[in-house]
């Protein structure tokens, strides 16, 4: 097996990072760069640049996460993408590696959706135990690890053509708030990397390194620190404690399905909103007999995945959308919170190409004939907007053990249930109606609404709640039942706003890091 970094011996008592993600790969930065000793084990090869390759379907089969998952529910990707309930990456840097960049920050009130919102009947609402005052320090440092643009006198991407029809379209529509950011991605060299060349392949990894990922800048920053060592192809399978209460090692196969154990004086799992509460249910014991930290019962529960839905304009002149950064384009006055509209909680619209073979499996999933014909002969003349706003928490939307399907390892499958909550239903609608006010306004012939693919978006499903009886976490995303327990990814979000939520994964991630750094250092752990 092919570590990277300081050599760390597996009976040494250490800070174990799962996943090297959005999440993992900041807290094992954050700990490292600060004299801290982390073993990071990612599931994933250490792919880099020169490993990408810019065509859709290779790219997602060389990286996205497709060991066995089952998915149910009255949601139409259980229809039509019954093994793929998410797009998640199994590569070090995690989904990072993939994303697009948009990094909004989430609003005051979507830290008190339950307060503000009121009861939702059938939603499973509640205040973070957080506010935003308390994030703003930690998303103005996370938006200049990430290089945000519009942010901290960081200049704007410049307008590709796919934004300049969206704004047109926002300007005529009577929108007022609206920009090619902010996004994580370089308008000019930063941070020791290069400025975009605006070359529209992110989804797909990107060559040039002017994207943030994990890694690209925390992983190789942690690794050489000297603290830090990264074991790719490692992936977790069972988290040990002790009769103390407290974890005391990590489980992990090996590509050959070696098991290896790793001493941990703390534990952090990133492993994103499905294989988090999947291996917290799989490391169960006597003294935890619904899975690890899972005396609330809320291990898995309430997971999220985003209001979602695109909208694919037909026009007269062409407007290859593909060139130029793939989501540089957001629309702001919908994230409100303006209850008559018919809904709770709020959305943004966001400029998003696909590629032709992409555009042909997610446009209208299963359709063919005339009028497919007609969406994909009209590819250079489309422009394409991405609907992305909050979902409704709900118990019954989780992930289990499969009782009958394994992986490749012999172990449970995670399955994953979801059905739309009506407050879901109502926003989509208005969503949709608001990008064909846009396009219309733009002049489009014709406008398609393209339905929800398998999610980017993955989260809750191990929610802070300041009262142990709602959710698994405390307010630091450390486990109510176990001290050294930490969960640092995704799944922490109490409710989802309607921000693209990686910014504040990672603000989450650093302010984590923080107290964990102030427990080991007083001894408390
Ligand atoms: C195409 C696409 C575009 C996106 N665009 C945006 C955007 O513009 N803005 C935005 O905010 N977000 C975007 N996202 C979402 C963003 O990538 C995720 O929100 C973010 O990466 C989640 O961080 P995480 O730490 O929860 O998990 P991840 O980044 O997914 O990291 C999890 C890691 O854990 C590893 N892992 C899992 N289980 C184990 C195990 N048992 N043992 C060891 N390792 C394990 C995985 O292999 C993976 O590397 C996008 C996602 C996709 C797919």
């Amino acid at each position: 097996m092919t570590t990277h970094g300081k050599t760390i011996p597996q009976d040494e008592p250490v800070v174990v990072v799962i996943g090297s993600g959005a999440g993992g790969g900041t807290i094992a930065h954050e700990l490292a760069t600060q004299g801290v000793k982390v073993v990071v084990l990612e599931a994933g090869p250490y792919l880099t640049a020169d490993d990408y390759t810019n065509d859709e379907w290779p790219a997602f089969n060389q990286m996205a996460w497709l060991d066995m998952r089952t998915t149910s529910g009255s949601y139409r990707v259980a229809r039509d993408f019954p093994n793929l309930p998410a797009w998640i990456v199994k590569a070090v840097g995690g989904t990072t590696t993939h994303w697009a960049g948009a990094t909004p920050r989430f609003m005051a009130h979507e830290f008190a959706a339950r307060s503000t919102y009121g009861e939702v009947e059938g939603a499973n609402l509640l205040d973070w135990p957080i506010t935003l005052e308390e994030m703003e320090p930690w998303y103005d440092r996370a938006e200049k690890a990430m290089g945000s643009s519009h942010r901290h006198g960081r200049p704007p991407m410049p307008a590709n053509n796919n934004y300049k029809v969206f704004a047109n379209g926002a300007e005529r529509a009577g929108y007022k708030y609206y920009a090619t950011g902010p996004y994580a991605t370089n308008a000019e060299p930063y941070d020791g990397r290069p400025a975009t060349v605006q070359d529209g392949f992110n989804f797909q990894g990107d060559k040039s390194g002017a994207k943030w990922s994990t890694l690209v800048r925390e992983i190789p920053r942690a690794l050489e620190s000297g603290n830090a060592e990264l074991r790719p192809l490692s992936q977790a399978v069972r988290i040990t404690h002790g009769s103390d209460g407290r974890v005391d090692a990590v489980e992990y196969l090996d590509s050959d399905g070696n098991l290896h154990r790793q001493a941990a004086r703390a534990v952090c799992v990133a492993g994103n909103s499905i294989e988090t509460p999947r291996l917290l249910l799989m490391s169960d014991s006597p003294s935890h007999p619904d899975g690890l930290a899972n005396s609330s019962d809320q291990v898995g529960r309430n997971y999220m995945r985003h209001l979602t839905g695109s909208a694919y304009a037909r026009f007269e002149q062409p407007v290859r959308m593909y060139r130029g950064e793939t989501m540089a384009g957001i629309i702001a006055d919908e994230a409100v919170y303006d209850p008559s509209r018919g809904f709770v909680g709020g959305y943004y619209m966001e400029t998003l190409s696909l590629g032709p073979a992409f555009l042909a499996s997610f446009v209208e999933p299963g359709s063919w004939g005339r009028e497919f014909t007609r969406l994909m002969d009209a590819y250079a003349h489309t422009a394409g907007m991405w609907l992305v706003g909050e979902d409704m928490p709900q118990e019954s939307n989780r992930i289990t053990l499969d009782p009958d399907v394994k992986d490749q390892w012999g172990l449970p499958a995670p399955h994953v249930h979801f059905d739309d909550h009506p407050n879901d239903i109502a926003m989509r609608r208005h969503a949709y109606r608001a990008a064909d006010s846009i396009y219309r306004a733009a002049g489009a012939l014709g406008v398609h609404h393209t339905p929800p693919y398998p999610a980017t978006h993955n989260l809750g499903s191990c929610r802070m709640a300041a009262d142990p009886a709602d959710g698994p976490l405390n307010g630091w995303g450390q486990a109510h039942d176990v001290p050294n327990l930490f969960v640092s990814d995704g799944s922490v979000m109490t409710t989802g706003g309607a921000a693209n939520p990686t910014l504040t994964i990672v603000a989450l991630a650093m302010r984590q890091a923080d107290h964990l750094r102030e427990l080991l250092r007083t001894g408390e752990l």
